[in-house]
């Protein structure tokens, strides 16, 4: 039955006309599941993906499948893997798979957290997988008190947690943070971020780098000169590290309409990149609008359901 399930799935992808692109995205890749990073790969699932991918699919750095595209020459089956922020695991984790499949993918960098830096919503992620006991008292913060008896009970508060701290502007959000981590006692620490050096290995290993902003904030609730800062200064920063023109851009969180705006689109594009990712859901078609471009995150547990995964998202275009 399964077999003649992966039969079918890879019988209809190979009939696929060349047209349309698949966009993955990925944050990390850890080296064990994570109960409290659910949705995020590890090793393992990366690993039999990226064989999937390599065996039936056409993967190309994301500037050069824009550009095949725009030429109307993008292979069938097209497809560009991509990774958000710049966790050093895309380096130690990700990197060997892709090396060992012969596949190239597209890192989109938060320059303000290299060499010793790390994200804000981890800091709260490791402040609850440290907190003891059965309950935390967040009634400081209008959350009551919380139960974090079970690993469900703590990742489910930990994403309520991260939900509630990302659109509330720098300061608040500090104080907000500062909140959990004492009701926790917890003080996280460690690097997960890629330093310098890091990003210049991947980029040598033929990895394109792509822009993120500085410090990953919410570019709706910015001035205009904030978010031109945040998006000029990343560009500028990476290039003068890596040597190269930057190509390709993806929005911070990245929700159309949430998260940053057609103006936002526009400053991107002035800056003189080639394109933009969002995180709306979907597969991109020729009409689809370059600076605002879908991709979706292959959560399937199995390589059949990947597979149908794949197949289901292709009908599903964005225009
Ligand atoms: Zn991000």
């Amino acid at each position: 039955m399964l077999n003649t399930v992966v039969r079918l799935a890879i019988s209809i992808l190979s009939s696929l006309n060349g047209k349309k692109l698949f966009i993955l995205i990925y944050h990390r890749v850890f080296d064990e599941p994570d109960y409290m990073y659910q949705g995020e790969a590890d090793k393992k699932e990366f690993s039999w993906q990226m064989q999937l991918l390599a065996r039936y699919f056409n993967v190309l750095p994301l500037s050069e499948a824009l550009r095949l595209q725009a030429e109307g020459r993008l292979p069938s089956r097209a497809v560009a893997v991509t990774f958000d922020d710049g966790y050093a695991d895309n380096l130690y984790n990700a990197l060997p798979i892709l090396k060992e499949n012969r596949l190239t993918a597209t890192f989109f960098i938060a320059s303000g957290f290299l060499d010793g830096g790390r994200m804000w919503n981890d800091s709260i992620v490791e402040a609850i997988r440290a907190a003891e006991g059965e309950t935390l008292d967040l009634s400081g913060l209008e959350l009551g008190i919380c139960e974090i008896g079970t690993p469900e009970q703590k990742e489910r508060l930990a994403r309520k947690l991260v939900g509630e701290a990302k659109y509330k502007n720098l300061s608040e959000r500090e104080d907000f943070i500062a909140a959990v981590l004492a009701a926790t006692g917890a003080k996280p620490d460690g690097d997960l971020m890629l330093t310098t050096a890091e990003l210049l290995q991947l980029y040598h290993a033929g990895m394109e780098i792509g822009g993120h902003t500085v410090s990953h904030p919410i570019l709706k609730t910015l001035s205009d000169a904030e978010a031109l800062s945040e998006i000029a200064t990343n560009k500028k920063i990476l290039e003068e590290k890596l040597g190269t023109t930057l190509k390709v851009f993806a929005y911070p969180n990245g929700k159309i309409g949430i998260d940053f705006l057609p103006k936002h689109a526009e400053l991107v594009k002035s800056l003189g990149y080639e394109g933009a990712v969002s995180t709306e859901w979907g597969v991109n078609s020729p009409r689809t609008d370059r600076w605002r471009l879908a991709r979706f995150t292959p959560w399937d547990k199995k390589p059949y359901k990947f597979l149908l995964r794949m197949m289901s998202m292709y009908r599903q275009v964005k225009s």
